[in-house]
């Protein structure tokens, strides 16, 4: 049996999806800055596909513009900003995928100033501690939506306000909950949103960035005019598309369910165990779950041998021996830390699959447990 249980890190994607995608690769493959009837079709295509994102968003097509995915996405929100504004100082998160946090830390070496909020032990932003970080010189405040190892969901119309008080942009990365936690740009008060394709069964290197209207963003590379010229290079048509056809064809069925029976069957059936993240607030497809005494890189490699797919923290720390910095940023010991496997569902997850990897994990973790090193 083969279950695959790492949706965090990318998703299968949709046939209907990759049809679309070659449709546009080998049929209507025109540039989109053509002027031809091969150009006019693409470009016809990637303005309905611009209008679908927008529309998920309550957004205004102009407000969207396509990216390579959601590391792009979020260096352009973030780097693009700081050159419009001039201003020095960033807000963030201890919590923060890489792609924001590495960009941060870039940019301190740059002689920008960060501030890193720090979490509670479910992994949500102090609102105090930010209002107390906003200053006059705040170009933006960046705080992930669904964090993307513990699931946890942040309060976006809570942090909006504050932030549009205190008249400084609100970035958030939503790679992760897009399609899961809807986002109405018209009644919270968010400026940029990242998102990304693969994460919801498109295509890998496409994604987009919503930018409220008026705020003020320069573009970080020099090109062309496309994008608005704020992500300059010739469209990836066909990504796009298929992006806005993942979008269509989103839904969160019956994820939320199982994955419940998945938090719940282990924490009965394997003693030593323990939930990270919140329980209500968090992603209908995220079970993030410690093992004592164990590690868990071996419990991947083991699981692994028995046809399924999970992983420790994010795929982008997974092949590093340091535990994972959201965890220990929720006060998580290192060595549980260590022990934690995050599990994401898709809506193509099965009943079976649950009840497979439930059996799975109590036979692994049992014989880890014999042999572990912590005396256990
Ligand atoms: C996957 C992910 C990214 C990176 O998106 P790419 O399209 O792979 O660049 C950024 N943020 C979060 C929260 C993610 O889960």
């Amino acid at each position: 049996m083969k279950v695959y249980l790492d949706n965090g890190a990318t998703t299968m994607v949709d046939v209907n999806v990759a049809k679309v995608v070659q449709h546009y690769m080998t049929n209507d493959y025109g540039n989109a800055g053509s002027i031809h009837q091969f150009g006019e079709s693409a470009k016809d295509a990637l303005e309905k596909a611009r209008n679908t994102i927008a529309k998920s968003l309550n957004a205004n097509a102009t407000e969207i513009i396509f990216t390579s995915g959601g590391t792009e996405s979020d260096n352009i929100a973030i780097r693009g900003v700081l050159k419009a504004t001039g201003k020095k100082h960033i807000i963030t998160s201890r919590f923060e995928h890489h792609a924001v946090l590495k960009t941060c830390e870039a940019l301190e070496k740059k002689g920008y100033k960060v501030t890193y909020l720090g979490i509670d032990k479910e992994g949500f932003v102090n609102l105090k501690h930010l209002e107390d970080a906003i200053t006059k010189d705040t170009a933006l405040v960046s705080i992930i939506h669904a964090n993307n190892e513990v699931g946890t969901i942040q309060d976006l119309k809570k942090i909006g306000e504050i932030c549009r008080n205190h008249d400084t942009y609100f970035h958030t990365d939503a790679v992760q909950s897009y399609t899961k936690v809807p986002i109405d740009t018209k009644k919270i008060k968010v400026d940029l949103i990242s998102l990304s394709a693969h994460k919801i069964h498109g295509p890998k290197g496409i994604g987009a960035l919503y930018v409220r209207k008026g705020i003020k963003i320069k573009n970080i590379f020099d090109g062309g005019e496309q994008e608005f010229g704020l992500r300059p290079g010739t469209e990836n048509v066909a990504g796009a598309v298929g992006f806005a056809k993942a979008v269509e064809l989103a839904k969160t069925g019956n994820m939320e369910w199982l994955r419940d029976r998945l938090i719940d069957g282990i924490l009965k059936e394997i003693p030593d165990t323990f939930l990270n993240g919140s329980r209500g607030n968090r992603l209908c497809n995220n079970a993030n779950i410690t093992f004592k005494y164990v590690e868990g890189e071996a419990i991947v490699l083991h699981l692994s041998a028995k046809g399924i797919a999970v992983s420790t923290g994010s795929a982008c720390t997974s092949h590093s021996l340091k535990p994972s910095h959201v965890l220990t940023a929720m006060g998580l010991k290192p060595e549980d830390a260590h022990g934690s496997i995050r599990f994401t569902l898709s809506r193509f997850t099965t009943p079976v699959e649950i009840s497979y990897t439930i059996k799975a994990l109590k036979e692994v973790i049992t014989n880890l447990r014999r042999i572990s090193p912590f005396g256990k």
